[in-house]
C-alpha cells in the first residue's frame, strides 16, 4: 500500500496533510516530516500541513493555511482513526484523501486507508513509506520523525516499541545525522511552573482500592501555579510506575472551552472502551476524553475503576508474589 499511497502523491500538484485535534508531537511530526519529505521529493508541488498548532511544539516546525481548490487536491491525514477528530474543516470536499494511521481502527472515513495499530506511531509509519518509495528526506525530517516517535513510545517505555521499531530507528540513525540529545531536550524541556504543579499533583493524588490514581486540576489550581490547561496531560507518563498503579489518569479542567479533559494512561486494563463512552478514544493504555460536567467525570472515574477491579481479579495484584 505504502507505493499505492506514493503513486497517488505523485498524481497531485496540491496536497493537504492534516491531523488530529488536540495537538501532539507524533500527530504534527507526522504531517510536517511527510509534507516537507514530499516538498524535498516533488519542489514544484503545493503541499500545506494544516490545523491548529501549539508553542510548545514551535520545534517541529511551521503550519500552513490552505484556501485552495478542494477538488483538485489530495487530503492525507496522519494520526486520527476518526473523521471528527480531524483539524481540517469540509474534508469532503477533497477530490481524495487518504489516511496513515496506527490507532485502534474506529472508522472509515477516507478512500484509500493505511493503518497499522501494531506500529509505535504515525511517524513510524511515514519512516515506512519513505523507505519503501522514492520519497526523499533530508536530517531535519528524520529529526522531527524520530521526535514523534519517541514521543509516541514515551522514550521506548511502552509496548508499542517493537523490534520493527529499534530495526527502523537503528536504520534512520545509520542512514542521517541525528544528534539524539539536542531534540529530547526539544520535547522534555519544561518551565518551572509545570515542574510545581507536578509536586502538587504527586501530593493530591488519589489512590483508590482498585489501583487507580487519579487528580482533578481545577481553573483555581492551574491559575494558583501559573500553569497552562494542557500542563497535567503534559505530565500524565511522569506518574508511571508506582506500586500499585494500574491506571492513572488527570482531569483539567478547561474553563476556556466549558469541559473537563481526561488524560488516562494504564500498565495493564485496556482503558479505551471507557474514553470512548466519555467523548473520548484513542489506544488501550493510553486514551483522552473530553465530558462536560463533573457528574460524567465522576462517571467515568467509576467506570475506569471499575475496568481496574476487573483486570484485578484477574490477575491478581501484580505487586504480590
Ligand atoms: P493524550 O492523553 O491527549 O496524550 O491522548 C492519548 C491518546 O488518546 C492519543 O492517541 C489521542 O489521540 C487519544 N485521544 C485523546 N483525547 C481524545 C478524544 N477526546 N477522543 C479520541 N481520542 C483521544
Amino acid at each position: 500500500m505504502y507505493k499505492q499511497i506514493f503513486k497517488i502523491i505523485k498524481k497531485f500538484d496540491n496536497i493537504v496533510i492534516a491531523r488530529h485535534i488536540g495537538v501532539d508531537p507524533d500527530a504534527m511530526a507526522s504531517q510536517v516530516g511527510l509534507r516537507d519529505a514530499i516538498k524535498l521529493t516533488f519542489p514544484n508541488k503545493n503541499v500545506y500541513a494544516v490545523g491548529t498548532g501549539g508553542s510548545k511544539f514551535k520545534f517541529l516546525g511551521n503550519l500552513d493555511n490552505f484556501d485552495g481548490d478542494y477538488e483538485k487536491t489530495l487530503l492525507i491525514v496522519t494520526d486520527t482513526p476518526d473523521k471528527r477528530r480531524v483539524d481540517c474543516s469540509d474534508i469532503d470536499k477533497f477530490k481524495y484523501k487518504i489516511k496513515i494511521d496506527h490507532h485502534p481502527y474506529v472508522e472509515t472515513f477516507c478512500d484509500l486507508e493505511l493503518i497499522d495499530d501494531k506500529a509505535s506511531s504515525a511517524c513510524e509509519l511515514i519512516m515506512r513509506l519513505i523507505y519503501s518509495t522514492k520519497l526523499v528526506a533530508d536530517n531535519k525530517v528524520m529529526e522531527k520523525l524520530f521526535q514523534g516517535l519517541v514521543s509516541d513510545t514515551n522514550r521506548f517505555l511502552f509496548n508499542n516499541s517493537t523490534s520493527e521499531t529499534f530495526a527502523m530507528v537503528s536504520r534512520v540513525l545509520k542512514d542521517y545525522d541525528i544528534k539524539i540529545a539536542d531534540l529530547y531536550s526539544d520535547l522534555m524541556m519544561r518551565p518551572l511552573t509545570e515542574i510545581r504543579l507536578q509536586g502538587y499533583m504527586s501530593e493530591h493524588l488519589t489512590v483508590t482500592e482498585n489501583g487507580v490514581a487519579y487528580i482533578i486540576i481545577t481553573d483555581d489550581i492551574l491559575k494558583e501555579f501559573g500553569a497552562d490547561v494542557a500542563s497535567p496531560g503534559n505530565m500524565i507518563n511522569s506518574f508511571n510506575y508506582i506500586e500499585g498503579v494500574y491506571v492513572w489518569l488527570a482531569v483539567t479542567e478547561d474553563v476556556k472551552n466549558g469541559l473537563f479533559k481526561m488524560n488516562i494512561r494504564s500498565r495493564g486494563p485496556a482503558i479505551n472502551t471507557v474514553a470512548e463512552k466519555y467523548n473520548g478514544g484513542g489506544h488501550k493504555m493510553a486514551s483522552g476524553a473530553k465530558v462536560t460536567t463533573m457528574e460524567e467525570v465522576n462517571n467515568l472515574l467509576k467506570d475506569i475503576d471499575k475496568v481496574a477491579s476487573e483486570y484485578l481479579k484477574e490477575n491478581g495484584d501484580l505487586n504480590e508474589d
